[in-house]
């Protein structure tokens, strides 16, 4: 493999984090190439757990080089301070991070706008972010008022940059009467300038270091995080991620061509969750949720934040499959649905002029749309211990089988259980 994609299938929390880890032995770089500290995942080691927000879980193997590719935005003190964590835990990190100049910082006012934002939208959570300034980031970028990493080196620049942007922000809070923003230029240039010495010696041109490194056949891991159906073109917008979530950003966030990608891994629950609002066909009835938050720790790693939960949406995970090219699934978590006698499999949705097999552009219409279920048999049995194909009871095999015809995708893996040996290989 030179490079492989390995991403979220559904809403993001499909426990990429583990199949990251396990690829992560057959590669030598691993890339992460979108969104931000608002990422979270949660790898299993031994006895340890760890959460890492930012720095690639590829740190975890002795010897591989993590990388935030340009695509990334970086919050430079959650960074530093994940790394000094990493240390603090034996975790050797030097030399082995590397951080594109081009990636985009995030400031202070990042987060008082979203703090703001949310707020206005009706109270706290309103819009499900994770009020770590990544979304006005990615705004600051598109809109071309946005610092870079490199950017932290040239001093004018930045004080000109950080000074403009604080008098906007400011200029914008206070317009409707709002408070004025506690937000000193001086001393955020003191810092941001600060950041960029710590980071300097983790600077790389990422572009020219993953193309060199393809072409002597290093094998490359993209890692993606948050999921398809967050992607802010591809997803239910407005209720998305701000970033590529999608194959496609892999390219445009690390800066390789798609002559170098051979294999696109699509990480799937087996059933479906969500955090936030948004439309979600597919939400059980509170009680049934309730017992599947329960049984799959269904809160956010990063807010602890309960999740929503709902049965399996094939719709969605076939749109994942199209829009993303996928070559195979891995299937997480099949051994929380243990002890449901039924289980449902979403495979096309009733709507007010028809049935339809495609997920809808119109977020609205999506809220309004009654999924098509098929129902299957449950089992009783615990599966943490299978390992083998064959180890799984009848009805979990025709379940994970059905699941492959429905999205015409071959399953590689399937995971029962979060340590990294709970894993069957196909
Ligand atoms: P990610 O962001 O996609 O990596 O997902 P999270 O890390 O937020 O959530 C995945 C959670 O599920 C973590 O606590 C994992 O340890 C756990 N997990 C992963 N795979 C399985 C599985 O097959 N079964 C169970 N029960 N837990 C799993």
């Amino acid at each position: 493999m030179p490079a492989r994609i390995i991403l979220g299938a559904q809403w993001g929390d499909e426990g990429k984090g583990k199949f990251v880890d396990l690829l992560t032995r057959e590669a030598d770089y691993v890339v992460r190439y979108q969104g931000g500290s608002n990422a979270g995942h949660t790898v299993v080691v031994g006895d340890e757990t760890f959460i890492l927000h930012l720095v690639p879980s590829g740190i975890l193997h002795p010897g591989k080089v993590g990388v935030l590719g340009n695509g990334v935005v970086i919050d430079p003190a959650s960074l530093l301070k994940e790394i000094e964590g990493l240390t603090a835990r034996g975790i050797d990190t030097e030399g082995r991070i590397r951080i594109s100049d081009r990636a985009h910082v995030i400031l202070p006012y990042h987060k008082t706008i979203e703090a703001f934002e949310e707020e206005r939208e009706g109270g706290a959570g309103a819009f499900g972010t994770t009020r770590r300034g990544i979304g006005p980031a990615y705004r600051d970028k598109a809109s071309r008022n946005g610092i870079r990493v490199i950017d932290l080196f040239d001093e004018a620049a930045l004080r000109g940059r950080i000074e403009a942007n604080v008098d906007w922000v400011s200029h914008w809070l206070t317009r409707d009467g709002g408070r004025r923003p506690d937000l000193d230029p001086a001393a955020l240039f003191d810092q941001y300038r600060d950041f960029g010495e710590r980071l300097a010696p983790m600077l790389a041109d990422v572009t020219r270091l993953l193309n060199e490194e393809l072409r002597k056949g290093t094998p490359i891991l993209l890692e993606g995080a948050q999921g398809t159906l967050l992607d802010v073109d591809h997803g239910t917008y407005p209720f998305v991620t701000s970033s590529s979530a999608s194959a496609g950003g892999a390219l445009t966030g690390s800066g390789i061509g798609p002559r170098w990608i051979e294999d696109v891994i699509g990480v799937a629950k087996a059933y479906t969750t969500r955090v936030g609002l948004g439309p979600f066909p597919t939400e059980m009835p509170a009680d049934l949720a309730a017992t599947l938050r329960d049984q799959g720790a269904e809160f956010g790693a990063t807010t602890g934040r309960p999740r929503r939960c709902g049965w399996l949406d094939g719709v969605g995970l076939r749109h994942a499959v199209d829009l993303n090219g996928l070559t195979r699934l891995a299937i997480t978590k099949i051994d929380v649905l243990s002890g449901m006698d039924t289980l449902r499999i979403a495979t096309g949705y009733e709507t007010e002029t028809g049935w339809i097999a495609d997920f809808p552009a119109d977020t609205g219409l999506l809220g309004r749309c009654r999924p098509v279920y098929e129902d299957h048999a449950g089992w009783q049995e615990s599966l943490s211990g299978c390992r083998r194909w064959d180890d799984l009871p009848a009805a979990a095999r025709r379940y994970l089988e059905r699941i492959a015809e429905i999205t015409a995708t071959p399953i590689g893996w399937v995971s029962v259980g979060s340590g990294r040996d709970q894993t069957i290989i196909l």
